[in-house]
């Protein structure tokens, strides 16, 4: 074999999915293949990269041992609940064990209609492809919980989407798993309280099996989610990134980053940015992500209720004040995060940080560069740099002798240069890399993973990709592409 699957979900009772084959595609071309990652998760690359391997990875083959399968999940999208959404355009081939024990499932996204593609194709166009395979990887080199890249394909098909004929391409993503708050909705909505136990069961075993010990496990299951899922967003804020389709099919119970569609990393700083075009009254701004991982979380607790308790009322008031403790555990990260940013986890005080926000809010300054140039200030480096992002000096000096005036220990610095990364993966650059794969180039896109597997090193060959861009490269919005 040559994928080591065992497959747990397609264990499930039958209503949890829809065994799905994925579609044949004319003239699979391997764009690239995650070496790193396939060799954790013990599948030989070269293998992959072969006429074979490429063969799984484009859904023209299946692997000895995979068992294809489209899940089926509901969700909140935009506030709205669609009670069932699905694996419309994605086919869960099974999952395997890495290396160090850890269970990941191997997911081909854009390799055709499912049951759940309702008026969709099933497919992929090659820039959410690339976008997907860039955004990922950025984030799980910046430390942050996170689906995976394994491969990117291109089809030698053609997608019609808004702009029009594009290439297509398959994506293979890796996760910890793929149950989403939308996954318990699923059944919640249908009233099937066996389906919710048998679905919580699950996601205990296999991401949070100290639950079992607890009085309460299926309680101490949504405190796990609870707690990951804000250490996760307070993670992002402190990166500048915006999810931006913060819809509860797009949470994973897991705590990792799931669905890289219309995501982006904020450039010029305003708690209010949102990119995603089909965000009208921004929801999913970047400041208002902690609220939002609450309200999604408390769709989870409702759903779970008739687990937790068989008694409703005790159900619900141990459900709230599990959900409560998302608040103070949200802010605690969220400073945390910053103090380390701003150099310091004694003097920095809250205030200094909401300070520190509204004056790059006002000065309109780039979010990774103000806090990459204020540690290399910490450094003993020149301000210049750090004060030309600002349009008023005085007002930027006024706030940075406020700032130096506490003195940056040796550890302050090393948490600053752990904490604010030199690179991301400025939109434009994506936007570059998808508009070159568009003609068969694949080099931009290649540069920029390689880039950014090593975001907080300063390499003077990278200056380009850490600079800001021209005002005629500015990427205002986003598209899902989908
Ligand atoms: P997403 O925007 O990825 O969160 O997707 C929301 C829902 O729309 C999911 O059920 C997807 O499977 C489905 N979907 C998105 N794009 C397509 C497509 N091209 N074909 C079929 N279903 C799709
Ligand atoms: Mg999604």
């Amino acid at each position: 074999m040559n994928i080591s699957f065992d497959n747990t979900y397609a264990r499930l009772p039958e209503r949890f999915f829809k065994p799905q084959l994925p579609a044949k595609v004319p003239a699979p071309e391997l764009i690239r293949v995650n070496r790193e990652l396939a060799g954790e998760l013990g599948i030989d690359a070269e293998w992959l990269e072969s006429d074979e391997g490429l063969s799984v990875l484009a859904g023209n083959a299946i692997a000895e041992g995979s068992e294809p399968i489209a899940q089926a999940y509901a969700g909140h999208q935009f506030g709205h609940f669609v009670p069932q959404l699905g694996d419309g355009r994605a086919i869960l081939l099974g999952e395997v064990v890495s290396g160090n024990g850890k269970r990941y499932d191997l997911q081909l996204k854009g390799s055709g209609r499912t049951a759940f593609s309702r008026a969709g194709d099933g497919k992929s166009a090659l820039g959410p492809v690339i976008r997907e395979y860039i955004l990922s990887e950025a984030m799980a080199a910046l430390g942050v919980p996170t689906t995976r890249a394994l491969a990117a394909v291109a089809t030698g098909e053609t997608v019609y989407r808004q702009e029009g004929e594009v290439p297509g391409g398959v994506f293979t993503r890796v996760a910890s798993s793929h149950v989403r708050v939308g996954t318990f909705q699923y059944f919640q909505s249908r009233g099937d309280v066996d389906a919710i136990r048998s679905l919580a069961d699950f996601v205990i075993k296999r991401h949070y099996p100290e639950a079992l010990q607890a009085e309460d496990p299926y309680l101490a299951l949504l405190r796990n989610v609870v707690e990951r899922q804000a250490s996760l967003v307070a993670q992002w804020m402190s990166l500048g990134f915006i999810h931006g389709v913060m819809n509860t099919d797009n949470m994973a119970v897991s705590g990792e980053t799931i669905d890289y569609g219309p995501c982006a990393f904020m450039e010029v700083f305003h708690p209010e940015c949102v990119f995603s075009s089909i965000d009208r009254n921004a929801r999913y701004a970047w400041g208002n992500q902690g609220n939002i991982a609450f309200w999604n979380l408390t769709r989870l607790a409702e759903a779970l209720l008739p687990v937790i308790d068989e008694k409703p009322e005790d159900s619900s008031r141990k459900a709230e004040a599990v959900l409560n403790e998302f608040t103070d555990r949200f802010a605690d990260q969220y400073v945390a995060r910053f103090k380390s940013k701003l150099g310091s986890s004694e003097v920095v005080s809250k205030e200094l940080i909401q300070e520190t926000l509204q004056l790059l809010a006002s000065q309109e300054v780039d979010f990774t560069l103000f806090f990459r140039h204020l540690t290399r200030s910490a450094g003993g480096a020149s301000t210049a740099e750090l004060e030309d992002l600002f349009k008023n000096r005085d007002t930027f000096g006024e706030w940075f002798s406020k700032w130096s005036a506490m003195d940056v220990s040796t550890e302050g610095l090393q948490a600053m240069q752990r904490a604010n990364p030199i690179l991301t993966p400025r939109n434009h650059r994506v936007e570059q890399a998808i508009q070159a794969a568009y003609r068969s180039d694949y080099s931009v896109f290649h540069r920029l993973v390689n880039a950014l597997a090593t975001p907080f090193v300063d390499d003077p060959a990278n200056r380009d990709l850490e600079a800001r861009p021209l005002p005629e490269e500015v990427v205002h919005q986003t598209f899902c592409g989908t």
